[in-house]
């Protein structure tokens, strides 16, 4: 079966085509011809991950799957959420979202967050939502180099090390993207069979 993955980031459409299994050829925005850069328009982590699979659906009609993931940071009322990539603005800058999520949460004695991820699957103009979550603290020092985005100063429940003090092949086997991909790769799995 092809799918695309709305995604021109090769590091992830690897990581998900082995999570995957050869039976699903995945295919980049750029394979089907998409040179857009998709909106997020939205202002919740499902819908932006629905529009995604929409626009390829709708101008391409080809099936396919987007991702969108956020941190909600409970005493913040679910922020930066949707917001993540550009909380402290258009720069997109790591270091600036986890200076302003300190500052907001400085009279905050809850650090708890966690991390969603909610992928939108289109096959045949039908849509399916998968969700993965893991749950977390926000600490008040960066620990770690690896990964990305809010990562130095996230602490996943059950554990006592942040996700950028965990390997990829450790981190992968309890984040948010990858439990959301799980369902997914589940979900298909099961279609291919029927
Ligand atoms: P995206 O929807 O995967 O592009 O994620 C949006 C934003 O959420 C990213 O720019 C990061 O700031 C944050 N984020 C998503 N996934 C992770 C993660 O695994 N670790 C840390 N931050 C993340």
């Amino acid at each position: 079966m092809e799918l695309c993955f709305a995604t021109n980031n090769t590091h992830k459409l690897t990581e998900i085509q082995a999570l995957l299994g050869q039976e699903f050829q995945l295919r980049t925005l750029r394979d089907i011809g998409c040179d857009e850069d998709i909106p997020e328009t939205h202002d919740t982590i499902a819908a932006n991950s629905r529009e995604k699979a929409e626009l390829i659906w709708e101008q391409y009609r080809v099936n396919a799957f987007a991702d969108d993931t956020g941190l909600e940071v409970y005493a913040l009322g679910g922020e930066p959420g949707v917001y993540s990539a550009r909380y402290a603005g258009p720069q997109r800058n790591a270091d600036d979202n986890m200076q302003l999520l300190w500052e907001r949460l400085a009279d905050k004695p809850d650090r708890r967050a966690r991390f969603i991820t909610i992928i939108t699957l289109v096959l045949d103009g039908r849509y399916h939502q998968f969700e993965g979550m893991v749950e977390g603290t926000i600490i008040q020092e960066k620990r770690g180099t690896h990964g990305f985005g809010y990562d130095p100063i996230f602490v996943p429940e059950g554990h006592n090390r942040t996700f950028a003090e965990m390997s990829l092949s450790e981190k992968s086997k309890l984040s948010h993207r990858a439990r959301a991909f799980a369902r997914l790769a589940e979900f298909l799995k099961i279609q291919k069979e029927g």
